[in-house]
């Protein structure tokens, strides 16, 4: 009996393997969608979300982040593959039938409804009148903090208050499955990360499991137990945030996920599980070689700009870098520099402003980081 309950199969999603168990609960399979019978704008999607988690699909616009959710909510059909809800697939149910809560980017909300009675919509599809309707109202409105608000008709809102009516109504039914696509694109940024944390507090107090879509990665970063990185209608890499920040598998990746110093590099040997490289001017760097570091050839080094440190010693050392200051930000609590170090383009650092360095643009300054702050990527 274990032996089935843990039972699990291993699925290739990019350059990861994505375990699938008995606590996948959206399970996408060889999932292909072309529009137009040419091309597909996504392709080859495997993907598992776990009961309750955070999933977040981010990628840049195009990259089939919404037509990977329209095709979990029902509104679009897969052109090959399968989806999987709670281990039942689901290609032939409506999507009233998933029992799917979903956020659109617009809000979607009907204008000559009250916010009530927008809230309700989803109920009365479900037969669900009377008291028993009213109760579940409240409650999904208390729960946005517009108890008070049931009256008004949505343009007499606020953007951030009418994106909480359609918070509400996909909640109001109780979903285990909740889909958002960009639901806080049209918010400002303080109101944005401030509905962040509150998305996040109810997907974990109601124990709901969420697919959220953004293009933001400082979004995603914030919210997702995991997130899958999107571009060209494929997954690049499928991680928790802090693994997608540290060990990105590939350089788009390792650009688009915060910011990244992508240099130019060629391996010359690897001695102890150490690659050796050398950029275009001889500057001789080391970086950990990963498992598929072949030991010549050409490579992209990933250096993260907090990860650099200014140089003071006169002694050659390892991973030193020198070069002008050709740009020169304060930005409060750091100098953000750019570098030319004579290779494609400049190394750009942040240096803790409380250094104070005295640095003026034309400096010659030299910057060092450590060799396991260094990440080889394929060419
Ligand atoms: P994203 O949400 O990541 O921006 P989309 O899934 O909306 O990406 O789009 C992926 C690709 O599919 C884009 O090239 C887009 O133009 C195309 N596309 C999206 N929806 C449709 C549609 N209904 N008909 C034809 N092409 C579409
Ligand atoms: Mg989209």
């Amino acid at each position: 009996m274990s032996a089935v309950a843990s039972a699990s199969f291993r699925v290739r999603v990019g350059d990861a393997d994505a375990i699938m168990d008995a606590t996948s609960f959206v399970r996408f399979e060889g999932v292909r969608k072309s529009y137009d019978g040419k091309q597909f704008v996504v392709d080859d999607l495997n993907l598992a979300v776990r009961k309750g988690e955070f999933l977040t699909m981010l990628g840049p616009s195009g990259s089939g982040k919404t037509t990977s959710l329209m095709m979990l909510g029902g509104f679009e059909a897969p052109t090959f593959g399968h989806i999987f809800l709670d281990d039942e697939p689901v290609e032939r149910l409506p999507p009233e039938k998933r029992n799917i809560g979903f956020v659109f980017q617009n809000y979607a909300l009907f204008p000559h409804m009250t916010v009530a009675e927008n809230v309700a919509f989803p109920l009365r599809y479900r037969g669900i009148k009377g008291r028993a309707a009213a109760g579940r109202i409240a409650k999904a409105l208390a729960m946005v903090h517009l108890g008070h608000l049931g009256e008004r008709k949505p343009s007499q809102l606020s953007g951030g208050q009418q994106q909480r009516v359609a918070l509400a109504r996909a909640l109001v039914f109780d979903p285990t499955l909740v889909l958002m696509d960009e639901p806080l694109g049209a918010l400002d940024k303080q109101l944005r990360e401030h509905m962040q944390v509150e998305i996040k507090q109810l997907q974990r107090m109601l124990g709901i499991t969420m697919v959220y879509v953004t293009h933001d990665q400082g979004e995603a970063l914030t919210m997702s137990d995991r997130i899958a990185v999107f571009n060209d209608g494929r997954i690049q890499q499928l991680a928790t945030p802090e693994v997608l920040y540290e060990q990105p598998a590939n350089r788009f990746v390792a650009g688009f996920i915060g910011e990244n110093n992508l240099i130019p590099a060629h391996v010359t040997r690897i001695e102890n599980g150490t690659a050796v490289m050398a950029l275009g001017d001889g500057t001789i760097l080391r970086a950990p070689a990963a498992t598929a570091t072949r030991s010549s050839g050409a490579s992209t080094l990933a250096i993260r700009p907090e990860r650099f440190f200014v140089d003071t010693g006169d002694t050659p050392e390892t991973n030193r870098l020198s070069g002008t200051v050709s740009e020169l930000f304060y930005l409060g609590d750091h100098l953000r520099i750019a570098v030319d170090v004579g290779a494609e383009k400049p190394i750009v650092a942040r240096i803790p402003a409380l250094q104070r360095l005295p640095l003026a643009c034309g400096d010659t300054i030299a910057l060092r980081c450590h060799v396991h702050d260094c990440r080889l990527l394929e060419a």
